[in-house]
């Protein structure tokens, strides 16, 4: 069971108070080394596919290794609707980490129009097969439709993603998207749901402290 927090561009709670926790921390990059230095198994949100290069605004896997930092995320749907983030740059800094010696989250998921159209799963077939198994890569299902928004898959949709997921790449799949509190269990039940990928309730610690909580008690 993986339970990774994205603290996106919020400053997020202090890493002491999540101390001992068995988590990843993805925190913005200012706060990287603080979570690092706390002990918690800590993430960045981007990580650019060179070593180092004229990238303003990037930042590298060596350079993240260098503090201490284990992995990232990467392709978060975020990335994709704000900053021109693509499968094949998602392709490009999935290999460029791993091939650095980080873990990787790759995110994917449908917007709420392609659902309605139908197409979730021709857009999970086009962003998984840029993508290729890895023993340190986990997929993070995040439905566009739920990340922030208070909805939240059911347990139901969430296994029949994950199940697809699963049959077009062998990899871990973490489910993303309101994940709060008092709807993990249902999701972290589902025996395709390997984990969450948590915004906005891992801001706060005792919310983060109990998802965590609650996907050790159902594969402990
Ligand atoms: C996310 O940012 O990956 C996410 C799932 O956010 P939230 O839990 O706030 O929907």
């Amino acid at each position: 069971m993986i339970i990774a927090g994205n603290w996106k561009m919020f400053r997020g709670p202090d890493p002491h108070a999540l101390a001992g926790l068995d988590a990843i921390v993805c925190p913005p990059f200012t706060r990287l080394r603080a979570c690092v230095e706390a002990g918690l198994t800590t993430y960045a949100q981007n990580v650019h596919w060179e070593p180092e290069g004229a990238y303003t605004g990037e930042i590298s896997a060596p350079m993240l290794l260098e503090i201490g930092v284990t992995g990232s995320l990467v392709g978060h749907s975020e990335r994709r609707q704000y900053f021109g983030e693509t499968d094949q740059t998602v392709a490009l800094r999935v290999r460029g980490a791993l091939g650095a010696g980080l873990r990787v989250i790759a995110c994917v998921g449908e917007t709420q129009a392609e659902r309605e159209r139908g197409e979730t799963e021709d857009v999970l077939r086009r962003q998984l097969e840029v993508l290729e198994p890895h023993p340190d890569l986990v997929l993070a299902y995040e439905p566009v439709w739920a990340i922030g928004t208070g909805l939240t898959a059911t347990p139901e949709i969430a296994q029949e993603a994950h199940a697809f997921i699963k049959s077009l790449l062998d990899a871990p799949v973490l489910y993303g998207g309101s994940v709060k509190p008092d709807n993990a269990e249902g999701l972290l039940s589902q025996p395709d749901v390997d984990g969450a990928l948590v915004g906005g309730a891992s801001l706060d610690a005792e919310s983060f402290r109990a998802i965590c909580e609650t996907g050790a008690r159902i594969r402990s």
